[in-house]
């Protein structure tokens, strides 16, 4: 009965005085009278990778969560491992050990060992490391794992808090996944809402851990926000970008209806001249313009053309939501920023190649 001796170390070794131990206990007692041997689960499958706080916002960021979403987490400490026998991925890999010789009952009745899935998170001074799968539902609260994630705090939170980078990576790992899951941190569930154990530890309350949770949250959203320079740090960037195309772009013709549109549309400058052509019987003037596109280097989803970012802070500084539509000649500051290209106009108009066709 080698699962039999082994249940026994694992009972003595956690010691007495824990809800979960005594159910063990009877469970085990039951297992003795019945002598009825469990049905074995399959091995435990873990990630077992260890991100920094940084690597972990961003790979939640890149998450496709599948239907139907988790609807809570639940915030626990490990007690044992404590902060001092944490050894990363050799306790993560014992951690499994243990969570596989775990006796239950399926929903017929019948005796089991081994979860086969466990917490979602361990979070300790050298990163968060991910355990359970964070896109499905693991186990970490009797009754009340179905949408839930559960974040483990390595240590033992009775007596003290936690501190330093466990404190920061826990704070970290709560606000990026409630805001990739539009949920609100103040409804962060605590193990012993629903158990009678301490977890997370008596010396952490929702008072405490929540509003550093949020903070963060307000500092995530902020950093997210398009950065809009003020008005003269938009001008020199238009005026560096100018003169890094500066050998791509032509001299403008004189204003017509194309470098006008170009200018309202924010365009770097032209590219070539006002060219005629005819495609399909169908006369056009064309012209070739330089278009910026710019991505914050910390933010490179975020992109915008020089263009619609100026017009951004055109609209932050009305007030205004964007896309207010004003007549350009009577704006103040679109007519300043025509001057930037205006000022480049110097030639006459001057047609390389001779336009015989006819404009319908
Ligand atoms: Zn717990």
């Amino acid at each position: 009965m080698r699962w039999l001796s082994r249940l026994k170390e694992s009972v003595d070794r956690e010691g007495s005085g824990d809800g979960e131990n005594q159910h063990t206990r009877s469970v085990l007692d039951r297992v003795r009278r019945n002598d009825q041997p469990p049905i074995k689960s399959p091995p435990m499958q873990i990630d077992g990778r260890c991100m920094s706080a940084q690597e972990f916002v961003r790979y939640i960021e890149g998450l496709d969560m599948p239907q139907p979403l988790p609807i809570r987490f639940f915030l626990h400490h490990t007690w044992i491992p404590t902060r001092e026998s944490w050894k990363g991925h050799n306790t993560l890999l014992a951690m499994k050990r243990h969570y596989e010789r775990q006796l239950w009952r399926d929903s017929q009745g019948r005796l089991r060992e081994g979860w086969t899935v466990g917490p979602h998170l361990f979070v300790a001074d050298d990163g968060i490391w991910l355990f359970s799968d964070i896109h499905y539902d693991g186990v970490g609260v009797y009754g009340h794992n179905h949408l839930s994630r559960h974040l483990e705090i390595v240590g033992n939170y009775n007596d003290e808090l936690p501190k330093g980078e466990t404190l920061r990576n826990t704070i970290v790992a709560l606000g990026v996944l409630h805001e990739k899951l539009g949920l609100d941190i103040a409804n962060l569930h605590f193990h012993r809402d629903f158990s009678s154990k301490s977890c997370p530890g008596w010396a952490i309350q929702k008072s405490w851990i929540i509003p550093q949770v949020q903070r963060w949250i307000q500092e995530y959203r902020a950093s997210r926000q398009p950065q809009v320079p003020p008005v003269d740090e938009l001008a020199s960037l238009r005026a560096a970008l100018e003169r890094l195309v500066a050998e791509l772009t032509v001299d403008p013709d004189l204003e017509s209806t194309l470098t006008s549109a170009a200018e309202q549309r924010g365009l770097v400058g032209p590219l070539t001249q006002q060219i005629p052509v005819e495609i399909d019987e169908q006369g056009y003037m064309v012209q070739f313009f330089v278009e910026a596109l710019l991505a914050p280097s910390h933010q490179q989803d975020e992109v915008l053309s020089l263009g619609e970012f100026e017009r951004a802070h055109e609209a932050e500084e009305d007030g205004s939501p964007e896309g207010d539509e004003q007549d350009p000649k009577e704006d103040g500051k679109a007519s300043s920023k025509r001057s930037l290209l205006s000022q480049r106009v110097k030639a006459p108009p001057h047609d390389h190649h001779e336009f015989t066709g006819r404009i319908r």
